[in-house]
Order: C-alpha cells, then structure tokens, then sequence
C-alpha cells in the first residue's frame, strides 16, 4: 500500500483520537510523516507496530480496527499512545528494513556484561554490569526512540510483528515478566489460528508449550522492560496467517494489554 494512502485513511480516526506527527524521514526525495495516535486515559499503553517492513498485519489491523481499540482503552481509563507504521518506507515496499536499507532497526540498548565489554543481548537471567540507550538505529527507529524518551515509562507496550520464515499458519510471543497474563491471551487467540509450540525462533532460543518466550534483544521491547515497565509483549503471527485471522489475534493481545494495563 503507498504510505500517503496509509496515512489518508489513518487519518479518518482524527474525530476520535489525537494524530500527531513525531518526525519525518526521507527516502529518495520523499517525505515520510511518523505518525504517533494518542487518546487520553489514566494509564498507558504504548502499542508499536510495522517495525519491519514485509509484516504488514500490524499497521493495517491498528488502521482498520483502531475504533475497537479506542473503545476499549476508553472503557478501563487507559491512554493510548500507538505508533501504527514505525517503518514507513519499509511497510510501502514490503521489505524488512527502509529504501535506503538501513538495519537492523529494533535496536534500542546495548549490554556491558562487564566494563568495557559490551553486547547487544543477553539470556534470560544473565548478569550483567549495565545496560545503555542505543542511538545507532536507522533514522525511522532513532526518532521512535527519541519520542518515546520525551515521555514517562507507560505501563504497558505491546509491539505487533509476524514471522515471515515459518511456513505454517500460527502464532507466538514474546514476554517479560510473568508468564500468566500471556497464557490466557495464547488460549483466547486459539480461535483464530494455532500457536507454535516447542518452536525454535533464534539461534537455540524455542517457545515453551505455551508459544511462549523470553528473550533479551536489547529491542524497544527490551528496553521498556529495563525502564520498570510492568507488562511488555511482542506478538508474532506469520505472514502465512490469512490476514483475518491476524487482525482478531492482534485484537486478542491489544485488548488483554489494555486490561492489564487498567490492573491497579
Ligand atoms: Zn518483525
């Protein structure tokens, strides 16, 4: 889809939501407006979508469904603070990184695991001497990073990708902190596709039994966990899941934020 259609229809939600405009890139002459939808709440929820290009389930459940999504947030006091198309150069020609190729870019902290040795993850309950901001990114990810820096840690973040090497249709996750909420969403997404189970999804991480896994990527994710955020997730659908059944999905795991989010 050409990005200016993208943001011509996001734009229809502007009587419900604020739809702010956070930066711009450009790619081969080109202005790329990011865009960043926000309503107000007593908590919030940040959701980020479209970091990679060739996943597009992300960006157009958040701009066909966002009235569901206002709804909801609006129903338990939650703000919204949603990033639909993170990548935008990326989302229009359906390749991982933007048209200038820049990578990788969900790259938001750097580990020392002792002074002056530094990495750019670590495993599950692996010490580490510190952790700091990342500012290397490609320059849609950079201005992400920076806008989010301008605003307190939300309660919540919740980043919408897929998977484009498995071959079968179905879903898993990322998590950080306990498991329970995130098994509940697994079992209320089984409606619309399969989890993968027991998957190997890097290097010689796999999801648990119930499509679950922790993993620290020094990703946006990663790096709201290390700010104190309580309730983060990364959902992973595969481009081989029909749109359809993506968008519930995707709703499945927005809405459970959201009442997560709304736990005093
Ligand atoms: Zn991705």
């Amino acid at each position: 889809m050409d990005y200016r259609d993208y943001v011509e229809r996001l734009r229809r939600w502007e009587s419900r939501a604020t739809i702010g405009q956070y930066g711009e890139v450009t790619e081969h002459g080109r202005p790329f407006p990011l865009l960043c939808v926000t309503t107000p709440g007593a908590r919030e929820l940040v959701v980020t979508a479209g970091f990679h290009g060739e996943e597009p389930a992300g960006p157009l459940t958040l701009l066909e469904h966002l009235g569901e999504v206002i709804d909801e947030a609006r129903a338990h006091d939650v703000a919204l603070r949603v990033f639909p198309c993170v990548n935008p150069s990326g989302f229009e020609g359906g390749h991982r990184y933007n048209a200038s190729g820049e990578q990788p870019n969900n790259d938001f902290l750097r580990y020392e695991l002792t002074p002056g040795t530094v990495v750019d993850e670590v495993g599950e309950g692996q010490p580490f001497h510190a952790w700091q901001p990342f500012y290397g990114s490609p320059k849609e990810t950079l201005a992400l990073h920076r806008e989010l820096e301008r605003h307190a840690p939300p309660r919540g973040a919740l980043d919408l990708h897929q998977d484009a090497w498995v071959k079968a249709k179905c879903f898993y996750a990322y998590h950080f902190g306990a498991a329970e909420p995130y098994r509940a969403l697994v079992k209320q997404s089984l409606a619309h596709a399969k989890v993968a189970v027991h998957l190997a999804v890097h290097n010689l991480l796999r999801t648990d039994r119930w499509g679950l896994i922790v993993h620290h990527d020094g990703s946006n994710s990663d790096w709201f966990h290390r700010r104190g955020v309580p309730h983060v997730a990364v959902l992973e659908t595969t481009t081989r899941t029909d749109l359809v059944a993506c968008h519930a999905i995707n709703l499945v795991w927005i809405r459970g934020m959201i009442r997560l989010v709304a736990e005093p």
